[in-house]
């Protein structure tokens, strides 16, 4: 199989097994989605979802918390990990969309990457999951399944999101990136796998299996 191959079946199969693409972080809108994300780092999503309801039971607009004391964010989230710097940047963000975006999540990646504790892979989970925008953010799953279904040959997150993003059409990449996180997070998870266990790598790759077997 060719590269464009495999993404190609990839991209069917994930549709097949995943036809819904529900966001995992629980939000009300575009600010309570880029709270959550930014809570995400080093946590994982079941662990925000159960912060971020006495989180934004405080406040769920950048007016509201931009006067909550830092300390008190930081309480409430201490659970997701590094919490002082989470709840710095939490704050001062919402300052800055208060002062320079009119209390609005500003619509493009350069705006978005300006905001404390934003970067790249933060901007485009919000321009695509809240705003529609075709964007691919990768995640350590897509990163490691990339490399593992050869979509990639790149070592880096960047290189991984351009190769993705010219294998893929345009149209399912914000759909895609979440299937392929799903599947992560239900196969992917052995660490140090042969790549001869779950199905997409066994059709994807039948001669590793042949491989195996013959060294048994
Ligand atoms: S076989 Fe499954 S667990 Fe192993 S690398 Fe492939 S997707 Fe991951």
């Amino acid at each position: 199989m060719t590269r464009a191959e495999r993404a190609a079946f990839v991209d069917r199969r994930l549709a097949e097994l995943y036809p819904a693409t529900p966001i995992p972080l629980d939000h009300r809108d575009a600010y309570t989605l880029l709270v959550a994300v930014l809570l995400s780092a080093q946590s994982t999503d079941k662990g925000v979802n159960k912060v971020t309801p006495s989180m934004f039971a405080l406040a769920d607009t950048p007016e509201k918390m931009m006067r909550v004391l830092v300390a008190d964010i930081q309480a409430i989230i201490r659970p997701c990990g590094l919490s002082p710097a989470k709840a710095r940047n939490i704050s001062a963000l919402s300052r800055i969309l208060v002062e320079q975006h009119g209390g609005q999540v500003p619509q493009t990646f350069e705006e978005l990457e300006a905001l404390p504790g934003v970067g790249h892979k933060t901007a485009s989970v919000v321009m695509s999951q809240a705003f529609g925008v075709p964007a691919f953010p990768v995640d350590t799953h897509i990163h490691r399944l990339a490399q593992r279904w050869k979509l990639t040959s790149g070592r880096s997150v960047e290189q991984t999101e351009a190769d993705l993003k010219k294998l893929f059409p345009r149209a399912h990449w914000n759909r895609l990136h979440l299937r392929i996180i799903f599947y992560g997070r239900e196969h992917c998870t052995a660490r140090g796998c042969d790549g001869t266990v779950c199905e997409i790598c066994r059709t994807l790759f039948p001669e590793r299996k042949r491989a195996v077997t013959t060294k048994k």
